[in-house]
């Protein structure tokens, strides 16, 4: 992506839903493949560079959505630019929706085989026509990760959703996505199937309106606090690093 931008130490493309779609419609269309997406948010800014393999895959990534309300402050901190929050499960929905105009194969990786197998119904609800060549759980162990891969590629599949939690999915892309022959689009999309298959309920609109989507999953999973408890650093960390350019602006 050329405009990408850094935000401490991860990055994020400043794109609108429109946009990104308009590159997965693109990258679709082109020979190479597979096109890895990932979510960026304020945790990841912490979890990335822990790891070389990691940080290397997510910079290279093709597109780095801004997932959270936390990349849409840090953008506007650091870069004075109102960017749209365009979440990881509404781009899912948006590649099954192009998926389904464009007779595109999908495999679906990932989460408890209950919740896997609940959300690949939810979507062939929502999407009747939608081509859903494959599905496995997440719980798929080492030495019997090449006989998942060979699934894949037997089923010639061009979208894969890999749904294993951060930072396990951005390892596993990682690790395996040049031994996926015909995957276009690959996007790795953490918590999604448990929201699609009703397991997890996203924050009703006026919180999603209002920017507290997060607030209302803490409600509702107070172990999330866990999870987000690095963001007041992360937004120290933001107003120290707008400082430094502001004094060497001067
Ligand atoms: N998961 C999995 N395999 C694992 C670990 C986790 O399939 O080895 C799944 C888990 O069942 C859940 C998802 O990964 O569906 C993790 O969701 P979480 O909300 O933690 O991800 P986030 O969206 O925050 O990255």
């Amino acid at each position: 992506m050329d405009n990408r931008l850094k935000i401490l130490n991860i990055w994020v493309d400043p794109l609108t839903k429109k946009e990104f779609i308009r590159k997965i419609r693109s990258f679709f269309k082109s020979d190479g493949g597979p096109h890895v997406i990932f979510a960026a948010n304020p945790e990841k800014n912490f979890s990335v560079p822990r790891d070389l393999i990691l940080y290397e895959t997510f910079k290279n990534a093709d597109l780095l959505l801004p997932d959270g309300i936390g990349m849409v402050i840090a953008v506007r901190l650091l870069y004075g630019l109102k960017i749209e929050r365009v979440p990881g499960v509404e781009m899912m929905d948006a590649i099954c929706a192009l998926a389904e105009e464009e007779e595109r194969r999908v495999f679906i990786f990932g989460s408890k085989e209950a919740v896997n197998k609940k959300a690949v119904e939810v979507l062939k609800k929502k999407y009747p026509k939608l081509c859903i060549v494959g599905r496995s759980h997440g719980y798929v162990k080492e030495n019997r990760m090449a006989l998942l891969l060979e699934k894949i590629n037997r089923t010639r599949a061009e979208v894969l959703f890999v749904a294993l939690g951060s930072p396990k999915q951005e390892r596993w892309i990682a690790r395996y996505k040049d031994s996926l022959r015909t995957v276009k689009v690959c996007q790795g999309i953490g918590g999604s199937l448990d929201t699609i298959a009703g397991h997890v309920k996203r924050a009703p609109d006026l919180w999603q309106k209002l920017q507290m989507e997060w607030l209302y999953r803490l409600i509702k999973e107070p172990k999330r606090i866990k999870r987000q408890k690095v963001l007041p650093i992360f937004v120290i960390e933001l107003l120290k690093e707008r400082l430094r350019r502001q004094r060497l602006e001067r």
